[in-house]
């Protein structure tokens, strides 16, 4: 039969998906740069092999699709995606797709369909969630792109998603970079929650005296709870594993300094680019920078100290803290969206977004249902939701415990405490800015506002 797709890039990503295609009756036609990796890729497809029309380069794979086309490229969406274009354009014609599925910068994206719209071709951002696993057996993905494109590649993306009761895990969230963003903040969220779990297994271990082993047996019950999520799953795993060679918990053979390609960097960046802040995924971030400061920490320790007291914990109460913190750490990551939605006239649905995110990605959590049914309801600032009114009733004051408790006995928890400093400034009517706009004021004469008359006013040390 004829393909319906050209993927281009055979890595773990490209191969995965594809394999993910075939099996779900899509004829593909594949290639690579390097073309050995072709039929390296065939003898893994075994029977799956039918349904691929394989290519020794890319000429051929534009020759093997019939039009309009669409060639997916699964490579690094950095430098070899401008390349890849660069080549791939003058093979095209009028109508043609490009897709690139990548972990792209969405301006980028928008660059990159704003270049190849001008030869009429289209370009799709999608972004993909879920590792090797997922893009073989069902991917969280995020389209950014064209109306046409959606209607000709939708069906192939939906037959491929993950599966959410029957709902396919894809979704045209608006034209150009909205799908990189979108998962761009997915990824924030995704650093934000990583490390909010690493702060709590540091308290649990070291300030409780609890065996990783026991640890992994805590997040593998709250895993059947309100907290069940891929990350927690896979923690309680983890937790649990020891080391062949050591017969050490694996965690405590594994130096401890954090590996990052960007998209949590980003999305700090583009919420500070957008007058927005996530102060959560800010800490996550952080905290891998300065794990990877392994010298400065180990001096930090003689100098400073590395004495920590020790915590009473209850995992009831720790549970209610995380579901607070998780809470806010989607409502700060939603609010990114939101702005952005607006800032480029994307209009997003974060409700569908929510919905997209319960299987297939990364931060898979049973929270995304509320979530989205929360959005469905109307609600625009999660932490205020009527739905979680509950869970932070009871979340906060868990959380604002654990925290005074682990900063007290000289513990790092910096996503925990962000969560904290941002609801909490977050809730009060008259915060402090009225003083820095009088500092303001008083050295640079920039003016504020008075409470009782409108346009702008000095201080009397102008008088
Ligand atoms: P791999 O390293 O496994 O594969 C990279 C692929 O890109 C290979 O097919 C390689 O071809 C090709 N490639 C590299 N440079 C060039 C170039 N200059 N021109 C043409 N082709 C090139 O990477 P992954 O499959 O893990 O990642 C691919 C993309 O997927 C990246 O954008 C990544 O950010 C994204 N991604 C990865 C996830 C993951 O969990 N790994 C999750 C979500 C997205 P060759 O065989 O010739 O070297």
């Amino acid at each position: 039969a004829e393909p319906r797709i050209g993927i281009y890039g055979l890595g773990t990503m490209g191969a995965a998906l594809a394999l993910n295609m075939a099996e779900n009756g899509i004829d593909i036609a594949v290639a690579n740069r390097t073309a050995s990796a072709v039929p390296a890729f065939l003898d893994r497809a075994g029977a799956l092999g039918a349904r691929v029309t394989p290519c020794d380069d890319l000429a051929g794979l534009i020759a093997a699709l019939p039009k309009p086309r669409s060639i997916l490229a699964m490579i690094p969406s950095t430098a070899p995606m401008d390349t890849f274009l660069e080549e791939v354009l003058p093979l095209l014609d009028e109508g043609d797709t490009v897709i690139d599925a990548g972990n792209a910068d969405f301006h980028d994206t928008r660059a990159r369909a704003a270049a190849t719209a001008e030869h009429g071709v289209h370009f799709v951002g999608l972004g993909v969630s879920g590792g090797e696993d997922g893009a073989r057996h069902g991917p969280s993905m995020m389209f950014g792109g064209p109306e046409d494109s959606w209607k000709a590649l939708g069906p192939v993306l939906e037959a491929i998603a993950a599966q959410f009761e029957d709902a396919p895990c894809v979704a045209r969230l608006g034209p150009d970079g909205a799908g990189h963003f979108v998962k761009t903040v997915h990824n924030g969220i995704e650093y934000a929650d990583m490390q909010m779990i690493a702060e709590t297994c540091e308290l649990l271990r070291f300030g409780a005296g609890l065996a990783p082993e026991a640890i992994g047996d805590i997040f593998a019950r709250w895993n059947e709870g309100p907290l069940a999520s891929y990350l927690f799953e896979i923690t309680a795993e983890i937790l649990r594993t020891g080391d062949p060679a050591t017969g050490k918990p694996v965690v405590d053979v594994i130096v401890d300094s954090a590996g990052q390609k960007g998209t949590g960097r980003w999305t700090v960046i583009e919420a500070v680019r957008l007058g927005q802040s996530a102060t959560m995924i800010e800490a996550a971030v952080a905290a891998r920078a300065w794990s990877a400061e392994r010298d400065v920490r180990q001096e930090g320790g003689e100098v400073l100290g590395t004495t920590r007291g020790i915590l009473t914990l209850d995992p009831d109460a720790v549970a209610d803290a995380l579901m607070a913190a998780r809470v806010l750490e989607y409502a700060q990551g939603f609010r990114i969206l939101g702005t952005a939605s607006d800032e480029f006239g994307w209009d997003l649905d974060a409700a569908r977004i929510a919905e997209i995110w319960r299987a297939g990605c990364i931060i898979r959590a049973r929270i995304l249902d509320d979530i989205s049914a929360a959005f469905h309801g109307g609600a625009t600032q999660l932490h205020l939701a009527p739905a979680f009114a509950d869970v932070l009733a009871r979340g906060l004051p868990a959380l604002r415990r654990l925290v005074t408790d682990a900063i007290g006995a000289g513990f790092a928890v910096p996503a925990l405490a962000s969560a904290l400093g941002w609801v909490d400034t977050m809730r009060q009517p008259r915060g402090t800015a009225a003083l820095i706009q009088a500092q303001r004021d008083r050295f640079g004469r920039h003016g504020f506002v008075r409470t009782d008359a409108p346009g702008t006013a000095h201080g009397p040390w102008w008088d």
